[in-house]
């Protein structure tokens, strides 16, 4: 697979359909074809497609998704782009530095890449989900883009880097977002129960370790080492608990 076939543009909650049209063409012009739309205030609808011109195609093939979750389930990798920079939840990089990354390095599978609504972007929450963050560098008086412009400025630099590497990459296969999101559902139950991490007060511990292994991006087996790791501490619990009498 290709690094631009790999590629997933990701809408949250767009408002005007008419950047939804003006997205599809943005990629279509660098070779992007895969578009999913979460929550799109009106879609489909004739002002997205007066402006996707000649990448209809795309809006015919796009897949509306009533979550987020949804749209990232079959992602190995997920990206987010901001117009601000947040200092927690993620390694922030230049559309140039991320896809000069992703083409010469060692990755495998499904690249979701996030874009939020025209107003207020991505929530935390959304923004969490992915393990990289990608800035446009703008002005320092107004950073905020188009949707459809951040759209295009990405997808020129994915094509070009795409191009610079063309040859097929030996990789392993990170798993899955929705692995992934049971992964750190079970992590977060074995802490709170070893009372390392107090839900009182988590502070920002999660997100942390989030961000430690989206760094990572274990592929099944070493995901299969991490999950048996956390069964065998939940089991020498249950057998301390028993050893010491009800
Ligand atoms: N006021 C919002 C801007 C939303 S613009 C905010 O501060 O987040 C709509 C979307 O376009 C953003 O969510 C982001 O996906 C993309 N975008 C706009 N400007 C960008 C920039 N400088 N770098 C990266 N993405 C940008």
């Amino acid at each position: 697979m290709t690094l631009l076939s790999r590629i997933r543009v990701v809408l949250v909650g767009t408002q005007h359909p008419g950047n939804i049209g003006a997205a599809a063409r943005a990629m279509k012009t660098m070779g992007l074809r895969e578009l999913a739309l979460v929550a799109p205030a009106a879609f489909p609808d004739p002002r997205a497609e007066a402006m996707a011109v000649g990448a209809a195609d795309l809006l015919a093939q796009a897949r509306v998704c009533a979550s987020l979750d949804e749209a990232l389930a079959d992602c190995a990798f997920v990206a987010a782009t901001t117009a601000r920079p947040r200092h927690i939840s993620a390694l922030s990089y230049t559309p140039r530095d991320w896809a000069q990354r992703l083409a010469t390095g060692d990755n495998a599978g499904r690249i979701a890449l996030l874009f939020g609504r025209e107003r207020t972007g991505l929530t935390n929450q959304e923004i969490e989900r992915a393990q990289e963050l990608v800035a446009i560098p703008t002005a320092q008086d107004y950073t905020s883009l188009n949707l459809a412009a951040a759209v295009q400025i990405v997808g020129y630099e994915l094509l070009l880097a795409a191009g610079a590497s063309a040859q097929e990459l030996p990789a392993h296969e990170p798993v899955g977002h929705a692995d992934l999101e049971r992964f750190y559902v079970h992590l977060e139950q074995v802490l709170i129960r070893t009372r390392f991490l107090d839900p009182a007060n988590p502070r920002l511990l999660m997100r942390r370790l989030r961000r430690l292994f989206g760094r990572a991006a274990p592929d099944a087996n070493e995901m299969n080492i991490l999950r048996g790791i956390l069964t065998s501490v939940t089991d020498a619990l249950a057998r301390e608990r028993g050893a010491g009498g009800a």
